[in-house]
């Protein structure tokens, strides 16, 4: 394989040298590929731009000028203040840094710098700037004499301390044109497909985000970029569906309806719609011999728990079995419970696996299973431990609440039978982010809540409103009900501040509600005591039970009608939104009540939560609010790099194409073996081969 002159160390790049290339290694740019792919921060073009003459006291303004004079001011108070006189065309002004008296050092007379900061009355006009960068040295020196191109528009670069802006510009301006000739041969779209998208070629991208005339430029540049990250994720995870539903196919169930059907009649509602355009979609793969391979994503309360039973039951009618883990041994026995309820009087037996089952009785499940005596098999990873046969596995649910993005989820999916796999998360995600993080499944969404859903009734109070929020728990328990109050995770460092939930279990138990059981929950705890407590709870034998954020975890408990989440502002809104999934479960009227220091930012966001029970909305409010590096961060197996161009609450457009296209290629050619793809080919397998491995393909 050639290496593209583009791979060559940057220390080769004209103007850098070894002892910059360790300044430039320690900004990430290793490679001449990286320095052309180092895009500027920010662009300030004459709509951001002020010209001297037009600055009035009290606005914040950027300015583009010339040092004429510069040095350091000395006051009564011993402030020592940095001033430079900064000129343009239109005319000439103060611009002060109080202090900062080391700013002599690097501010030279005959400098061009651009400076943004509020405009004040001192003497005159006089900017403080809040940021500046010195854009290029007054004549005689590295880098001087570098105007931006094109004048209108001047773009900012991410810079450091060791390695200046103008320095920066200086090395890119000067080799900008022969990197983007070198680039030229990486394309792989030609123009018919570009025009297609309306993606601009790569040399053309990177240019605009260069130097861009106009401001549209910069944003078709970053589009196109954005298009590559997004297509190459795609194409990888396009490779490991087809791995997964092709190259090894599964079952094609023969549809028989004779326990489907009776379902059907069994239920006592009419399927949603969104239900019934599920089981058609779940269908449709598990009656084909591809393989199925798909996410079956809703809300908390959606129905997914019956769309599973439908598919385990078609598996079931053709003569194989079901299977569906959960993640614990509680959720595990819950499913068992709904799922008995609805099979068993079609004569289908249900058997339950778990951590917890002793060796006799454990061996005879084993034996329902090996036999085929078990039409479905429900549990935790005990399904999945050496020793468990199954008669005729075919399809297995894998329930993974709200830790979607898990890739123990395939491990059902890696034995010998390889059955059917269905995935189901009760974490609304926006779609974006779904396709990013889950390109390689099938998605469908409920969508849709059954009819008749009370919602449950979501109110904001201060810390010093706690007694009406206690009065109200009381008065839900004296009713009957139970409750829940939860806290953020406690960690040992930052204590201080929050209520940590051990101590405000004491208080809760034996000043606030004495009369009542309090029981209380949370991540430090051995699972065994977690579990005693959850299943007391569970019982109605706890009536209050204190918790940190470990409930999240679909429990259900229809009983639970109030909901108390102290330090609201701490959680993330799809945590919130889960944490209030946990009422609202019976037909009663059920609360959900935030408890958070007024004045702080982050009330409006709660606010917003307050306003909406729509579990996707909330998540793209999170998606925006948060961004997307906290959530590709850890969910993504933990590497994959960030996208660093495409922007998830933009480019869903993109990445549907970018999906439709990869999908397309990968199972008309999935080597990437016609000379058409020669170019994708060797990308894939040079620059984007560390992901390849990541997800275990190539
Ligand atoms: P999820 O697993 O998505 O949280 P479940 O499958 O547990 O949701 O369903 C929540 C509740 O709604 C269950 O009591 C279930 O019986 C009920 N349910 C499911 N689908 C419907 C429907 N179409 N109409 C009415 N109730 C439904
Ligand atoms: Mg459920």
């Amino acid at each position: 394989m050639t290496v593209s002159s583009l791979d060559r160390p940057v220390q080769f790049v004209k103007g850098v040298g070894p002892q910059r290339a360790e300044v430039f290694g320690r900004l990430g740019i290793l490679t001449a590929r990286d320095l052309l792919y180092h895009v500027p921060r920010r662009y300030d073009d004459a709509s951001t731009l002020h010209s001297i003459d037009s600055l009035q006291v009290g606005m914040d303004a950027s300015i583009r000028g010339r040092v004429r004079s510069c040095g350091v001011i000395p006051t009564r108070s011993g402030l020592r203040i940095f001033q430079a006189v900064v000129e343009d065309e239109s005319g000439m002004i103060t611009c002060a840094w109080p202090g900062q008296p080391w700013l002599s050092r690097r501010v030279r007379k005959g400098d061009r710098i651009l400076a943004t900061g509020p405009v004040k009355f001192f003497h005159g006009h006089q900017l403080q700037p809040k940021e500046f960068t010195i854009i290029s040295r007054g004549h005689g020196e590295e880098g001087g004499g570098v105007e931006p191109e094109g004048g209108r528009i001047f773009p900012t670069y991410p810079a450091g301390e060791d390695l200046p802006q103008w320095v920066l510009r200086g090395i890119l301006s000067r080799n900008l044109d022969e990197l983007l000739g070198q680039v030229g041969p990486e394309e792989y779209l030609t123009e018919v497909e570009r025009e297609r998208l309306e993606l601009h070629s790569l040399p053309e991208a990177l240019g605009r985000l260069h130097r861009p005339e106009r401001m549209i430029e910069v944003e078709e540049g970053r589009r196109r970029l954005a298009w590559d990250e997004l297509f190459f994720l795609q194409l990888v995870q396009a490779k490991v569906r087809h791995r997964d539903t092709i190259e090894e196919p599964g079952t094609g169930f023969e549809r028989t309806n004779h326990l489907v059907r009776p379902l059907h009649e069994a239920l006592p509602f009419d399927l949603t719609g969104a239900q019934t355009r599920a089981l058609r979609e779940i269908f449709g793969d598990m009656t084909s011999t591809r393989r199925m391979s798909r996410l079956l994503q809703g809300d908390v309360g959606s129905g997914k728990t019956v769309v599973a039973v439908f598919a385990m039951l078609l598996a079931v009618e053709a003569g194989y079995q079901a299977a569906l883990m959960a993640p614990t041994e509680l959720l595990a026995e819950q499913h068992a419970r709904t799922i008995e309820a609805l099979v068993s009087p079609l004569g289908v037996n249900v058997v339950v696996l778990t951590g917890r089952i002793g060796a006799s009785e454990r061996r005879k499940r084993l034996e329902t299973l090996a036999s085929g005596t078990a039409g479905i098999a429900v549990g935790t990873h005990a399904l999945i431990q050496e020793g468990v046969q199954f008669h005729r596995l075919g399809f297995a649910v894998v329930d993974e609440q709200h830790r979607f993005g898990v890739r123990q989820r395939m491990v059902l999916g890696e034995r010998e039978e390889r059955p059917d796999v269905l995935i189901m998360s009760a974490t609304p995600i926006p779609r974006s982010l779904a396709l990013a993080l889950h390109g390689d499944l099938d998605l469908t969404v409920l969508d849709e809540l059954p009819p008749g859903r009370k919602t449950v009734e979501t109110r904001l109070y201060r810390p010093s409103e706690r007694k009406k929020v206690y009065q109200l728990v009381e008065s839900e328990v004296e009713k009957g009900r139970q409750a829940y109050i939860v806290y953020p995770q406690v960690e040992e460092s930052e204590k201080t501040d929050l209520l940590a939930a051990t101590e405000e279990h004491a208080r809760l138990k034996d000043e606030v509600f004495p009369q009542h059981t309090v029981g209380l929950v949370h991540g430090q705890l051995p699972s065994e005591e977690k579990d005693r407590v959850m299943r007391a709870f569970l019982a109605g034998e706890v009536e209050v039970l204190v918790a940190t954020s470990v409930v999240e975890v679909g429990i259900d408990v229809s009983n639970a009608t109030a909901m108390v989440i102290e330090h609201a502002e701490r959680f993330g809104l799809s945590q919130l939104h889960q944490l209030r999934g946990r009422v609202g479960r019976g037909g009663e009227q059920s609360w959900c009540i935030l408890v958070s220091e007024p004045g702080e930012l982050a009330r409006e966001r709660l606010r917003a939560f307050e306003g909406t029970s729509d579990g996707f909305e909330i998540a793209r409010a999170d998606l925006r609010i948060r961004g997307q590096g906290d959530l590709f961060g850890d969910q993504q197996h933990g590497h994959d790099p960030m996208l660093r161009f495409a922007d998830l609450t933009r480019d869903e457009d993109l990445l549907v194409t970018a999906q439709r296209r990869a999908r397309t290629i990968i199972e008309a050619d999935p080597e990437l073996e016609a000379p058409e793809h020669a170019a994708l080919r060797r990308l894939l397998l040079g620059r984007h081969q560390e992901r390849m491995k990541l997800w275990k393909v190539g």
